[in-house]
């Protein structure tokens, strides 16, 4: 499974982070960017729940 961050959508808000500190980090910038490309799987569940909750719809999951 790959994620990536939508950095012209993202808000923010930081949900994603507080979801899955692991594979997401909040930029000085202040956007989120995700760690990793390939997430392992022990963190899929908590990816897939950001993509879900994340308001602006800015993470993608494939
Ligand atoms: S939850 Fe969405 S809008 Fe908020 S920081 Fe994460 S990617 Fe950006």
């Amino acid at each position: 499974m790959r994620v990536s961050v939508d950095d012209d959508v993202c808000g923010g808000h930081g949900v994603c982070m507080m979801l899955c500190a692991e594979v997401f980090v909040l930029e000085d910038a202040g956007y989120a960017r995700a760690v990793m490309e390939e997430v392992p799987p022990e963190h899929e569940a908590a990816v897939r729940e950001a993509e879900i909750r994340c308001p602006t719809r800015a993470i993608r999951v494939q």
